[in-house]
């Protein structure tokens, strides 16, 4: 029997809980075979990131082209693109291949505060990468500088139903807006997924008490395109990517001084 296949195309976390590592292991829990194309390594821990080096366009390309030319996958995920040039090799790649399902996980800044992508290149982002994307996974920040608003500009729900409506504008099918950043909802942890011919609906999970949430955007993104590459429609991929991230809120635990991990075999 030939498995399901997604392929992620993102920064390395030495720590283990975000990136390409987070990326493997939700695939491999979810019964789906992980490739990977690393853009960028970082060194990082529970304390944060503590340097970036981001790989040379031409390794990145014949990464995705000895992948894409002879394995093929049923799904991409994009995280860590780290800049302009990197972003437009990928999406072309993308193209070139005709990458069936393709989730973009638009990585701006780690929770912690340091830089994951050239905030001067996010044109590339807007005009390359996300025409090619089936969904689009922001949280509220990434929302706020994709759409030119100021930082913290998402206040309430339907602010966020609004945006999520408004980054269709940038060409891909789907918006997955995460909420976990919203400061007044106590309750709850509500995501809107608005897509170009569904009106937005709401994901809620109850919101989990504790810190550990390093990697919460990368294991959804990487989940959602598990899913699809099992065939799920993006709706119960979304839903499914929900359930799975928050099991893996639930069971994560202290790890190092600092932010602990997730884990991903909840
Ligand atoms: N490191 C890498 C390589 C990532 O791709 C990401 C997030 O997308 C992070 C770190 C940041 O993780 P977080 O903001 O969840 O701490």
């Amino acid at each position: 029997m030939k498995p399901f296949l997604a392929l992620t195309i993102a920064g390395s976390d030495s720590g283990g809980g975000a990136g390409i590592q987070a990326d493997l292991k939700t695939f491999q829990e979810l019964g789906v075979f992980g490739m990977s194309v690393i853009t960028a390594l970082t060194a990082q821990n529970s304390l944060g990131v503590h340097a970036v080096h981001p790989a040379p366009v031409s390794i990145i390309e014949a990464q995705i082209e000895a992948v894409l030319s002879d394995m093929g996958t049923d799904a991409v995920k994009t995280g860590m693109l780290y800049d302009g040039a990197i972003t437009e090799a990928v999406a072309w790649a993308i193209g070139r291949y005709g990458v069936p399902r393709v989730v973009v996980d638009p990585v701006l800044v780690a929770k912690g505060g340091s830089e994951l992508f050239r905030r001067e290149e996010l044109d590339a982002l807007r005009t390359k990468l996300l025409p090619a994307a089936e969904i689009v996974t922001p949280n509220l920040p990434e929302a706020c500088a994709l759409l030119g608003l100021p930082d913290g500009a998402l206040r309430t729900r339907r602010d966020m139903e609004q945006a999520a409506i408004a980054l269709l504008d940038f060409g891909s099918r789907y918006v997955l807006l995460k909420g976990g950043h919203l400061e007044n909802e106590e309750e709850e942890a509500a995501d809107v997924l608005a897509g170009r011919d569904d009106g937005p609906v709401w994901l809620s999970a109850p919101r989990i008490p504790t810190g550990h949430t390093h990697g919460t955007g990368c294991t959804t993104a990487a989940a959602l395109a598990a899913y699809m590459a099992r065939g799920y429609p993006v709706a119960e991929a979304a839903a499914a990517a929900k359930a799975f991230v928050t099991a893996a809120i639930r069971a994560s635990f202290p790890h190092g001084a600092g932010t602990g991990s997730l884990w991903h075999g909840a």
